[in-house]
């Protein structure tokens, strides 16, 4: 059946927001399964909380373009191609725009990333993310490092032609001045996440070592929020901050706050935390997230904030694993790799294109299909892969030099 669908139909229809409810409006001839496809999936939509609107259009995440709009439709549409051509698009992709930064967190997970090598140029950026859009990502998301540290940010986030993709940022939060967050709106920024390491001020200021940064970003969400862009708190849980409780405090604050959205990494050791397993979430800690997350965060909780957590939305019980599926990270100096977390280059942008690295990626036999789970967080696959990567070593690591030792290994080398 899928086989027999024609690719060029699925763009024949709009979103309509009437009162509260997401309806389909077939504009042409469409494949009868992608229809009851998109109707059944705009009636889910319509059941998730609202995060904020954005143009008119009504957000249910950051990490999701708005609808109705251009640019949600366009992620509509690639998600009906993926779902009935078997095409893979990167919906988000995440560009680490630089790697300098104020702050010197003890778990950063790009530290290692650094080289004594400039990181590329306005025009080299500007190229990447046409050609980022070009391949299909719906959703540009801008990190570092800081991203605010580069002059050329606005002018970054202005180069998304916002028809076709939303733009989010993480930031430290230090510089959200009223000043940076009316320029960051009229750059056409989307949302932004402010990264928290701790809902204790003393124990955010002592990860992140930088004095009264807690108290700054208290500050600066609310400038965030008076420009009118959609600000949240991005958090991760170690085994010991689960067992602290620190998400039902994260939520507290961000209620207290006004934050729109948390999101709930999972902690993965890569970047500083390389090597130390006990950061991970037991799979007991990882089913009473999901558990709490289902029975309270998301039940009708006015005032809080929506919450997206990885436990739940990576997990075999959702949607598994993002990293060359639906989603790439690239470095400050253009290396692709399938996740923030996974410190394995496949490709330079720059040298090759995002088209031909995420052609590699996706082409993987450990990539190319889906993976039911974090595969940051499978002892299984971590063993092939980021297990094999010698201490010390410069990262992201090439995936040909993984591949060739996995080789030797199995001929009993
Ligand atoms: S704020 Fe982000 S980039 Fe800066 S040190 Fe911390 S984790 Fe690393
Ligand atoms: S390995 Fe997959 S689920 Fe885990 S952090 Fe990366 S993209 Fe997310």
């Amino acid at each position: 059946m899928k086989a027999e669908i024609d690719a060029e139909q699925l763009v024949n229809f709009e979103v309509e927001l009437r009162d509260g409810r997401l309806e389909l409006r077939q504009t042409g001839p469409m494949p009868e399964p992608a229809v009851r496809y998109l109707e059944r999936h705009l009636a889910r939509l319509t059941k998730f909380k609202t995060v904020g609107f954005w143009h008119g259009a009504r957000s249910i995440s950051f990490f999701d373009p708005p609808l109705p709009h251009p640019a949600g439709k366009r992620g509509l549409v690639d998600r009906l191609e993926r779902v009935f051509c078997r095409t893979r698009k990167p919906a988000a992709a995440t560009l680490a725009i630089t790697y300098n930064c104020q702050a010197d967190c003890v778990h950063c997970s790009c530290a290692p990333n650094v080289r004594r090598q400039p990181p590329l140029s306005t025009e080299q950026w500007k190229r990447i993310i046409a050609e980022t859009v070009d391949v299909g990502t719906t959703n540009v998301i801008f990190t570092g490092g800081e991203p605010l540290l580069r002059k050329d940010i606005f002018e970054l986030i202005a180069s998304v032609d916002e028809q076709r993709a939303t733009t989010l940022m993480f930031t430290n939060g230090e510089m959200l001045s009223p000043e940076t967050c009316a320029k960051l709106v009229d750059a056409g920024l989307y949302a932004l996440f402010i990264s928290l390491d701790s809902p204790e001020p003393a124990e955010h200021d002592r990860l992140r070592r930088r004095p009264g940064l807690f108290d700054t970003i208290m500050q600066n969400i609310e400038h965030a929020e008076q420009a009118g862009l959609m600000a949240g708190f991005s958090i991760y849980l170690t085994h010991a901050k689960h067992a602290a409780g620190e998400l039902d405090a994260y939520m507290e604050l961000g209620k207290k706050v006004g934050a729109k959205e948390i999101i709930q990494f999972d902690a993965v050791p890569t970047g500083r935390l390389f090597g130390q397993m006990d950061v991970l979430l037991r799979e007991e800690d990882r089913e009473e997230i999901r558990q709490k997350v289902l029975a309270t965060y998301h039940q009708d909780m006015p005032g809080y904030p929506v919450l997206t957590s990885q436990a739940l939305v990576n997990s075999p019980q959702s949607m598994g694993c993002f990293g060359a599926f639906n989603q790439f990270y690239m470095t400050a100096y253009g290396d692709m790799c399938p996740c923030d977390f996974t410190p394995i280059c496949f490709g330079n942008a720059v040298e090759e294109g995002v088209a031909a690295v995420w052609e590699r990626m996706t082409h993987h036999p450990l990539w190319c299909r889906r993976h039911k789970d974090c595969r940051m967080q499978t002892p299984e696959f971590r063993a092939q892969t980021v297990d094999l990567i010698p201490p010390d070593a410069p990262m992201p690591y090439p995936i040909e030099t993984i591949d060739a030792m996995r080789e030797k290994k199995a001929a009993g080398g």
